[in-house]
């Protein structure tokens, strides 16, 4: 890329001694980006917008990786498209309410497209840290043959997403277990599950949707639901139920809406203790705005738990060779184990600061909508527990501040 200005090569000598590997500086002008999610995509298009020209740095071959990467083929878009869209350019028109995974992926390829966002691919970022004295931050890349390169920037913006590891819980006697162990990440359909007895672990809206495409490929599912949840039906009196809280809540405080939300859902799909999901104390939007765990939005399986097709269980004790010990002492046989035990950031494990991030759990420290800033040109996009439409409201107060900070500077 020629807007990038080689300030220094030079090599140094690999820790283990067998070869060589090359490690470069390079001066970049304008922002540098981590992440080539949706949320990278969104800050850069902005950014262009404005006249500033940044770099993406992607550990992945590809944009969207996770939804490329680690998404199920039946997923569609859980919110309606109008809550999901990135700042400067709509859906298509012809795209449904809920956009399929590859319209999602269409959209942001000619997203990527019309902004000209070439991110630099297989460069996963290993460290960043702020050079005090320069108030430069200098990241630190490597790539697919250990290469190593350093980018020097004014501005790093953060936008390695809230689910870049899987979440993996260690579970007694795993390594007893006979059959597969597998994340949602890396479970494409039920395709491979026909006729076996599969065990999802975890009740949010993966292992829902997990569930009940085991049950379209004549798997047999059971779900464990090891905590309370809030299972609402996607759609209300015609609308999507997000669609219809946005509206409500424009109007009506917080906890009407909530019991609102409850009143619905009890009409349209009863009492779902009773089939063992119980609801927390809190409800859905103040449980959301709280703790920043979201609703599942069902999609039908419910109906196949009502109707016996899924069974439900609470907490796993123990895995044995072709079984699973139940916390209440059930032991039943399954042939494989589908963990929707979700993700989280990786940003302790390479960013060097710990003022703007939370070394716990890797997000902003300030809440949503202020957690997009740090010092010293630092800035996070994608990290606000609201999903796309966080995201967008992130991408635009980045560019407007970097936009700011860099005419005062000229
Ligand atoms: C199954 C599923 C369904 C979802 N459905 C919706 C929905 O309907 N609506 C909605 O609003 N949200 C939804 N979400 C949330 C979703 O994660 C976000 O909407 C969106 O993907 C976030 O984009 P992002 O760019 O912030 O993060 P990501 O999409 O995770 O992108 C982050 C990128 O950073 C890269 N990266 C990570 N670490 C490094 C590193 N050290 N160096 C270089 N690159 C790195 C990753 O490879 C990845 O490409 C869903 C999530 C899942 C898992």
């Amino acid at each position: 890329m020629d807007y990038l200005r080689e300030l220094e090569g030079k090599r140094v000598h690999d820790p283990l001694g067998e070869k060589m590997a090359t490690s470069r500086c390079i001066w970049f002008p304008g922002p540098v980006i981590v992440g080539a999610g949706p949320s990278g995509l969104a800050a850069a298009a902005c950014l262009k917008q404005r006249g500033i020209q940044s770099i993406i740095l992607e550990r992945a071959d590809c944009i969207a990786s996770l939804w490329q990467q680690k998404t199920y083929d039946r997923l569609r878009l859980h919110l309606p498209k109008q809550f999901c869209e990135l700042p400067l350019m709509p859906f298509p028109d012809n795209f449904p309410t809920y956009p399929t995974k590859q319209q999602f992926l269409a959209y942001l390829k000619a997203y990527a497209d019309r902004f000209d966002i070439n991110p630099v691919f297989n460069q996963t970022v290993v460290s960043a840290e702020l050079d005090q004295r320069r108030a430069l931050w200098k990241v630190k890349t490597r790539g697919l043959k250990n290469e190593e390169a350093d980018y020097v920037s004014h501005w790093l913006i953060v936008a390695t997403g809230e689910n870049a590891e899987n979440v993996v819980p260690q579970i007694e006697g795993m390594d007893e277990f006979a059959g597969p162990i597998v994340h949602t990440s890396a479970y494409k359909s039920g395709d491979m599950f026909s006729e076996k007895s599969v065990l999802v672990v975890g009740c949010g809206n993966s292992g829902m949707e997990v569930c009940l495409d085991l049950c379209n490929y004549n798997a047999r599912p059971s779900l464990v639901v090891r905590d309370s949840v809030h299972v609402l039906p996607q759609e209300m009196l015609g609308r999507s139920t997000f669609g219809l809280s946005m509206c409500l809540l424009k109007w009506l405080p917080m906890s009407l809406v909530d019991q609102f939300l409850l009143l619905m859902s009890r009409l349209m799909l009863g009492d779902t203790a009773r089939l063992g999901l119980h609801r927390p104390k809190l409800g859905p939007l103040e449980l959301k705005s709280k703790s920043g765990k979201t609703p599942v939005l069902d999609v039908g399986t419910f109906a196949k738990i009502k109707a016996g097709n899924i069974k439900v269980y609470k907490a796993v004790k123990r895995l044995k060779h072709h079984a699973v010990e139940f916390a209440d002492g059930v032991v039943e046989n399954f042939d494989a184990i589908i963990l929707a035990t979700g993700y989280k950031s990786n940003v302790p494990s390479w960013l060097k600061e710990s003022d703007m991030f939370s070394e716990k759990d890797g997000l902003p420290r300030e809440r949503f909508p202020n957690g997009w800033k740090g010092e010293c040109g630092l800035y996070a996009v994608g990290f606000t527990k609201r999903g796309l439409l966080g995201t967008s409201t992130d991408a635009r107060r980045i560019a407007e501040d970097i936009y700011r900070a860099s005419s005062l500077e000229s």
